[in-house]
C-alpha cells in the first residue's frame, strides 16, 4: 500500500459513511413525518394524537440536528488527519518536551481538549435548545459547565496515566506489545467498573436508598425470586438534568447496584416498576452483560493486533497526514479513523442488542407480568416522546431496542 492509495481509501470510506448516515437520517425523518397525522391503531387507546405528534416533532428535530453533527464530526476528523491537526500538535508537543512519552501524552491531551471545545456547541444546543424546546431539559448552564469541568478532570486523572502506561508498553514490549496493552486495558476496565458506582457516579448525582418502603419490599421479593444478589437499591436524582426516566445496573460482582431515576419512579406504578426491573434482571440472567463484555474484550484484542500491524508501516501515518511517525500518533490515528472503516458492521451490534431485548422481555414476562411491562413501555414511549413509527431501515441499522410495535406484539404473544 502506498500513502497516496491509503489517503484515497480513507477519503472514500469517510465520504461513503457520511452519505449513508445522511440517507438513513433523511429516510427516518420522511417516514416519521408521513406517519405524523395518525396514532398507530395498536396504541390509539393509550396515546393521544397530541403526544404522537410531539414525539414525531422531537424525533425530526433530533435527527436533523444529528445530521449536522455528523457532518461537523467528519470535517473535524479530516482536519485532524489530512488537514495536519495531529501533525501540528505532535510537533508542538515534541518542541516542548523532546521526543518521548511526555510529548506523546501531551499531544493526546491537547487533541482531547481541542475536540471537546470544538464539539461543545453541539452538546450545548442539544441540551438548551432541543431538549429544552420539548420540555425535557432540567439542567442549568452552571450544572452543565460544572459537569464539563468534573468530567475533564476525572478523564485527565484516570486517562493520562493510562495513556502513559500504554505508550510505554507500545515502545518497550517488542512485537507483542499489543498483548500487554490489551491485558492492561482489560484490567483497567474491570477496575473502573468496580469503582464507578461508589467513587465516580456520586460526584455527579445524589444516591439514596429507595425511600418507598412498600416498593423496596416488593423489589427485594423479586430479587430473591430471581436469585439475584445486589449491593443495594438506590434512587438517583436524574431530575437534576433531564425529565427522561431510566433505570440501570452498575458495578461488578457483589457490589452490583440497582439504580432508579427519581423521574422513572414518578412515571410508573409499583407493578410497572417491578416489570421493568424484571426486564433488567433478564439481561443478567440470560448472561447478556457477560457476553457483551467478552465481545468487547475480544474485539479490542483484534483491534490492538491490527494496530500492531499498522504501527510499523510508513504509509499508515503519511496517508493520514502525519509525516513523522510517533507511537502516540499511531494510537490516536488508529482509534480516530477506525470507526470510518467499521461503520458498516454497526447493524450487527444493533441486531444482537435487539435480540437481547426480546430475551429480557421474555424473562420479565415469566418473572413479573407481560401486561405490566407493556403498560410501562407505552408510558415510557409517551413520556420520553419516543417515536412509535421509526423508519424500518434506520431502525435496523441503529436501534439497540426493537421498534415499539414489534416489541409489544412479542410481549402480547407471551402474555
Ligand atoms: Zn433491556
Amino acid at each position: 500500500m502506498t500513502a497516496h492509495a491509503f489517503t484515497t481509501l480513507f477519503v472514500f470510506a469517510l465520504t461513503a459513511s457520511v452519505l449513508l448516515q445522511m440517507w438513513l437520517a433523511q429516510r427516518h425523518i420522511n417516514h416519521v413525518r408521513r406517519h405524523r397525522s395518525a396514532v398507530p391503531d395498536e396504541f390509539a387507546a393509550e396515546i393521544t394524537l397530541l403526544s404522537h405528534q410531539r414525539a414525531a416533532d422531537y424525533t425530526v428535530a433530533k435527527t436533523r440536528f444529528g445530521m449536522l453533527a455528523t457532518i461537523w464530526d467528519a470535517m473535524l476528523l479530516a482536519a485532524f488527519t489530512l488537514g495536519g491537526g495531529i501533525a501540528w500538535l505532535s510537533n508542538l508537543a515534541s518542541d516542548w518536551f523532546g521526543p518521548g512519552i511526555l510529548a506523546g501524552v501531551t499531544m493526546i491531551a491537547l487533541l482531547a481538549v481541542a475536540n471537546t471545545v470544538l464539539t461543545l456547541p453541539f452538546s450545548w444546543i442539544s441540551t438548551f435548545r432541543i431538549e429544552a424546546a420539548f420540555g425535557f431539559n432540567q439542567t442549568t448552564p452552571a450544572t452543565f459547565m460544572a459537569d464539563l469541568v468534573k468530567t475533564s478532570l476525572i478523564a485527565a486523572a484516570i486517562g493520562l496515566p493510562l495513556i502513559a502506561v500504554v505508550l510505554w508498553l507500545m515502545d518497550a514490549m517488542g512485537d507483542v506489545w499489543w498483548l500487554w496493552v490489551w491485558a492492561t486495558w482489560v484490567g483497567f476496565s474491570l477496575l473502573l467498573m468496580w469503582v464507578f458506582p461508589t467513587w465516580i457516579a456520586p460526584l455527579f448525582n445524589k444516591f439514596e436508598p429507595l425511600p418507598d418502603e412498600g416498593l423496596r419490599t416488593r423489589i427485594e421479593a423479586l430479587l430473591t425470586r430471581c436469585g439475584f444478589r445486589a449491593g443495594g437499591i438506590f434512587m438517583m436524582d436524574g431530575s437534576k438534568r433531564s425529565s427522561h426516566g431510566n433505570a440501570y445496573f452498575t458495578g461488578l460482582g457483589a457490589k452490583k447496584r440497582i439504580v432508579f431515576f427519581d423521574t422513572l419512579l414518578k412515571q410508573l406504578n409499583g407493578d410497572e416498576i417491578e416489570a421493568v426491573l424484571a426486564h433488567e434482571l433478564g439481561h443478567f440472567k440470560r448472561r447478556h452483560i457477560v457476553k457483551r463484555l467478552a465481545w468487547t474484550f475480544l474485539l479490542m484484542l483484534g483491534m490492538l493486533w491490527l494496530l500492531g500491524q499498522l504501527k510499523t508501516r510508513p504509509w499508515f501515518y503519511e496517508g493520514l497526514g502525519v509525516q513523522t511517525p510517533t507511537t502516540a500518533a499511531a494510537l490516536v490515528l488508529f482509534f480516530l479513523v477506525l470507526p470510518v472503516f467499521t461503520f458498516l458492521f454497526g447493524p450487527i451490534g444493533s441486531m444482537l442488542s435487539r435480540k437481547h431485548e426480546y430475551e429480557a422481555d421474555a424473562y420479565a414476562a415469566e418473572q413479573a407480568s407481560s401486561r405490566d411491562l407493556i403498560h410501562a413501555l407505552v408510558k415510557l414511549y409517551r413520556d420520553n416522546a419516543a417515536t412509535l413509527t421509526p423508519d424500518p431501515l434506520h431502525s435496523l441499522f441503529y436501534d439497540s431496542h426493537p421498534p415499539a410495535s414489534l416489541r409489544i406484539a412479542a410481549l402480547k404473544r407471551l402474555g
